[in-house]
């Protein structure tokens, strides 16, 4: 079946986007009005004339008056989210984890021997400091290869910045862009950390118009990821053309924030190659080279995806100087520097990538191709077991998750109590269809999925918009893959023999009452 529906774009203000840890100041000319308190040469802290005690505060004030800006937005409680609450459940119970997303292999064998030589390079140490805007040897892959990708010539000392990971990217830029009052769009759903205080747009076919519905003036930022997580929709040319028309609606202080972690993993790429569309990865078109848009757009990635390292946390921010430099000056307050071994290893690793691999022209189409496998794998195992799963002859695909629809056959077969019951960590605090199945699976069937809900916002996850989906990640070996099948077989099978054990009683019982009726 084919997945699509319409967008529903909904823009909220952003909460508080300041999330950079100090408070605002008068005084301080980088710290703001934080009160510096001056070290005596001694070492003691010399106290503030007017205030010789220390402040009292009671415990039960504790919670709300110490909480920063940042704790305040994400929620005072500390109520457990969907990947605290499915790794309890994964590790107390027998399951195939087909949860979070990362594979479960060892990197290729050039990027392992890239760290390792990294690690032993007497000559150029990688185990100090290095340049807080990006390792050296890092920007200047990551320059050459962007700019073939985009048909620029990218800059790079002033239009590259590397972070801790596509995470810390994301939230660099937001704390860049945004402020109190301001709104972002995201497309939903959408992938939980882009949510940082911002909330959606539509999924997963983007109508033409749509957009300008939801931006206005106070729209700073639109957030795009594709190939997107959790859908694996790739948006298409055309869509991105939406994308700009937005962007130009607007206004000119509106950019867009192109999250493109999974670039390199396009398994089902579009029938016609799309103009604009990047010569190093197929399939994948990066809307900062769309006209006009460079000066307009944040390209967001990561090392992670790509080459099956999501540990090491490299990732990087690709955009036009005025745009980057922001980072770059915010980025030593957050972490003085990404880890240098790491980003000398992909520095030498990325040129290695390009070279044949396994019977294959470079690392990257084999990449492809063992995705493709392997979301066949899955996707014949969810078909069988009675989900439904995107056409991929006929839709593209990204990423490494299947975003399946549950059928009907399924949901009838959820025990009753565990729909609707309480839990914390479910958007809403009640365990819809979609936590239900993915709780009961894991807890009795040995295989663990994530709802769809958490990639929704709160109102659309409580009017039932992620009721009828599970992710399942297909970044697993084979042998995960068949395990992971064969418990969805048995669970199929399960509630075939339930059905008939039901549909024999029910006649049985038309018959005494037939008789009775006689
Ligand atoms: N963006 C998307 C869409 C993702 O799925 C992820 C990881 N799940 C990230 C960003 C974060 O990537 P990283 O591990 O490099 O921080």
């Amino acid at each position: 079946m084919r997945l699509s529906k319409y967008c529903c774009a909904v823009a909220f203000g952003v909460h508080c986007a300041s999330a950079f840890l100090l408070p605002q100041s008068k005084q301080h000319p980088k710290f703001g009005s934080a009160n510096v308190v001056v070290l005596q040469e001694s070492g003691r802290v010399e106290w503030d004339a007017e205030r010789n005690e220390p402040p009292q505060t009671s415990e039960s004030s504790f919670a709300t008056e110490s909480a920063g800006e940042a704790t305040e937005r994400l929620g005072l409680n500390s109520a457990p989210t969907v990947w605290t609450e499915f790794g309890r459940i994964g590790q107390e119970n027998q399951v195939v984890n087909l949860g979070q997303g990362f594979p479960d292999w060892l990197p290729p064998e050039f990027a392992v021997e890239s760290l390792v030589e990294a690690a032993q390079d007497q000559m150029n140490s990688p185990h100090q400091y290095t340049r807080p805007a990006g390792h050296p040897n890092l920007v200047q892959q990551l320059a050459r290869r962007y700019s073939t990708h985009m048909s620029r010539e990218i800059q790079p000392m002033t239009e590259v910045a590397v972070t801790v990971g596509a995470s810390q990217a994301l939230y660099l830029t937001l704390q860049t862009v945004i402020k109190p009052g301001d709104e972002v769009v995201l497309f939903e759903p959408f992938f939980d950390l882009e949510e940082e205080g911002v909330i959606t747009g539509g999924e997963w076919v983007l109508e033409p118009d749509m957009l300008k519905k939801y931006v206005s003036p106070r729209t700073k930022a639109i957030v795009l990821n594709s190939p997107h997580n959790p859908t694996g929709k790739i948006f298409t040319r055309t869509e991105m053309e939406y994308i700009a028309e937005g962007l130009e609606f607007a206004g000119p202080h509106c950019i867009v924030i192109s999250d493109e972690v999974y670039k390199y993993i396009v398994h089902s790429p579009p029938k016609q190659v799309a103009k604009d569309e990047s010569p190093l990865c197929r399939g994948h078109v990066h809307f900062a080279s769309l006209p006009g848009m460079w000066d307009r757009t944040i390209t967001v990635s990561s090392a992670g995806k790509t080459f099956s390292a999501t540990g090491w946390q490299v990732g990087w921010c690709i955009g036009p100087q005025r745009l980057i430099s922001r980072i770059h000056q915010l980025l030593p307050y957050v972490q003085f520097c990404t880890s240098t071994v790491s980003q000398e290893a992909l520095a030498r690793a990325l040129p290695r990538a390009d070279l044949p691999y396994k019977g294959h022209d470079s690392y990257y189409d084999f990449l492809m191709d063992r995705y493709t496998r392997k979301r066949d794998l899955l996707a014949n195992a969810l078909t069988t077991a009675g989900f439904a799963v995107p056409d991929y002859d006929q839709t593209p695909g990204g990423g490494f998750f299947i975003l399946a629809r549950i059928g009907s056959d399924i949901a009838n077969a959820i025990p009753k109590e565990r729909i609707m019951a309480a839990n914390p960590a479910a958007p809403g605090g009640r365990a819809r269809m979609d936590w239900a199945l993915c709780q009961w699976m894991a807890e009795e069937k040995g295989v663990l999925c994530i709802p769809a809900s958490p990639f929704f916002s709160t109102e659309s996850a409580e009017a039932g918009a992620a009721d009828g989906f599970i992710r399942i990640a297909f970044c697993k070996t084979d042998e995960t893959i068949n395990n992971a099948a064969e418990a969805f077989r048995a669970m199929k099978d399960a509630i075939l023999l339930e059905q008939q054990e039901q549909g024999h009683c029910q006649s049985q019982n038309t018959t005494v009452a037939a008789t009775m009726g006689q």
